[in-house]
C-alpha cells in the first residue's frame, strides 16, 4: 500500500487530449471520495509532438512511464502526419513492444438507459471480454514486409508457444476472476482459423493444453468467420474470448459497435510488469476540437487501471475506487437523462463528465 500512486499520463492527439482532461476530473473526484492519492503526470508524445520536435515518443516520456505505477493513454495519430518511412505515427505499438504488453484486454458491456443497435431483448445484457494477443500473430509483419519488385509481397504470421501460452493463461485467469465476481462458471472461447492455417492450428493446440490446466473453466474454439456472425446474432452467449493479434484488432471494433459506439469501449494493454489503459478508439479527427467526444471509454479505462493496480498492490481502496467509477457511470446512463452525441443525444464531453463527477460525489 502506497501513500501515492504515480500515473504516467499520455494524452496524445485529437480527442485523446479532450477525453483525458475529462478523465482527470473524474479521478480527482475519486481521490476525494476514496481517500487515495494519484500523482498524474502529463507527458508529451504523439503525432503533434512529432511535428513539433521530430520525436513521437521522447526518451524522457518512456523513462517516466517506466518509473510510474501505471500508464494512462488517450489516443495518438493524426491524418496526414507520417514518419520518415511514410508510415503512420503510432507510438502505442512501440509502447506495447517496449514494455511487452502482450495482453490486449477489451471488455464490452451494455449500460441500462442507452440504446443498443441490436433489437433482441437479450442485447441489453451483453458483458464479455476480448483478449487480444498483442505482440505477434500477423502484426509480426509490421515493418518486415518482403516486397519483391512490383509483383509479389509477403507478410509473415508468427505464432509461438510462449506467446500463445501466456495469452491463453491470461484469458483463463481473467475468466476465473470474472466467475468469482459474477458468481457463475467462467468460459473461454478461442477464436482462430485452424482449418486453414498451420499457425492457427498450433495456436488452437496450445490453447487446448492451457485449457486442460483450468478444469474449472469451460472452453471451446470457434472459427473467426463464424464468430463474426455469432457476435452479432448472440453476443450475450460469450464470456471471455481469446484470439490472435489481427483477428483481435478487427473483432474489438465489432464488439464496440454492439454497445453503441467507440466512446463506450475501454481497454488495457497488460504485461507481467506494466499496464497501460486507453480507450479503444483513436483520435477521431472528424469530431476533434468540438466538445463532442464521449469520455466514457477513457473513464472506464481509468477504472480498469485502478482495478489492475488493486490486484497488484493489494490496496483495497483502489478496487473500491474502480467500482465507484463503474457504478457512477451506470447511474448516469440509467437515469436516462444523459445521452452521448454518438448515440444521437445532445450531451458532449463536458456534460457527461459533470454528470459522472456529480454521481460520484453523491454515491453511497
Ligand atoms: P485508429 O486508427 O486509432 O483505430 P480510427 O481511424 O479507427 O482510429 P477512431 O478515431 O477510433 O478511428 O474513430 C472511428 C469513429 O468513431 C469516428 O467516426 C469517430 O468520430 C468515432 N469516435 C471515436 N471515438 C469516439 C468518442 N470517444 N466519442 C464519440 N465518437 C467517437
Ligand atoms: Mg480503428
Amino acid at each position: 500500500m502506497k501513500d501515492q500512486y504515480q500515473i504516467a499520463v499520455l494524452p496524445g492527439d485529437g480527442i485523446g487530449r479532450e477525453v483525458m482532461a475529462a478523465c482527470e476530473h473524474v479521478l480527482q473526484a475519486v481521490e476525494k471520495r476514496v481517500g487515495i492519492r494519484l500523482g498524474l503526470q502529463w507527458l508529451p508524445a504523439g503525432a503533434q509532438h512529432y511535428v513539433d520536435t521530430g520525436d513521437a515518443l521522447p526518451q524522457s516520456t518512456l523513462k517516466a512511464c517506466e518509473a510510474a505505477d501505471a500508464i494512462l493513454f488517450g489516443a495518438m495519430g493524426l491524418p496526414h502526419v507520417r514518419g520518415a518511412d511514410g508510415t503512420e505515427i503510432i507510438p502505442q505499438l512501440d509502447l506495447r513492444m517496449h514494455f511487452d504488453l502482450y495482453a490486449g484486454v477489451r471488455p464490452i458491456r451494455t449500460f441500462a438507459g442507452l440504446p443498443t443497435p441490436l433489437s433482441h431483448p437479450r442485447a441489453q445484457a451483453i458483458d464479455l471480454v476480448l483478449v487480444r494477443e498483442n505482440t505477434e500473430g500477423l502484426f509480426y509483419a509490421r515493418g518486415r514486409g518482403d516486397v519483391r519488385g512490383d509483383e509479389e509481397v509477403f507478410d509473415t504470421m508468427r505464432i509461438t508457444r510462449k506467446g500463445t501460452s501466456r495469452i491463453c493463461e491470461f484469458a483463463f485467469g481473467l475468466a476465473e476472476r470474472r466467475a468469482r465476481r459474477l458468481g457463475r462458471q467462467g468460459h473461454v472461447t478461442n477464436v482462430d482459423k485452424a482449418n486453414v492455417f498451420a499457425s492457427m492450428a498450433f495456436f488452437r493446440k496450445v490453447f487446448e493444453e492451457v485449457a486442460a490446466r483450468h478444469a474449472g473453466v469451460g472452453s471451446d474454439s470457434a472459427y473467426v468467420d463464424a464468430m463474426a456472425l455469432n457476435l452479432v446474432l448472440k453476443p450475450w452467449n460469450y464470456d471471455v474470448l481469446v484470439t490472435e493479434n489481427m483477428f483481435g484488432d478487427i473483432l474489438s471494433d465489432l464488439i464496440a459497435a454492439l454497445v453503441g459506439g467507440m466512446g463506450m469501449a475501454p481497454s488495457g494493454d497488460i504485461g507481467d510488469r506494466v499496464g497501460l489503459f486507453q480507450p479503444a478508439h483513436g483520435t477521431a479527427p472528424d469530431i476533434a476540437g468540438q466538445g463532442k467526444a464521449n469520455p466514457t471509454a477513457m473513464i472506464l479505462s481509468a477504472a480498469m487501471m485502478l482495478d489492475w493496480l488493486a490486484g497488484r498492490s493489494g490496496d483495497a481502496r483502489l478496487g473500491d475506487a474502480a467500482a465507484l467509477i463503474e457504478r457512477s457511470v451506470e447511474q448516469v446512463f440509467a437515469s436516462g437523462g444523459v445521452r452521448p452525441m454518438e448515440f444521437g443525444g445532445a450531451h458532449g464531453t463536458r456534460e457527461i463528465t459533470e454528470a459522472v463527477t456529480g454521481a460520484l460525489a453523491e454515491a453511497m
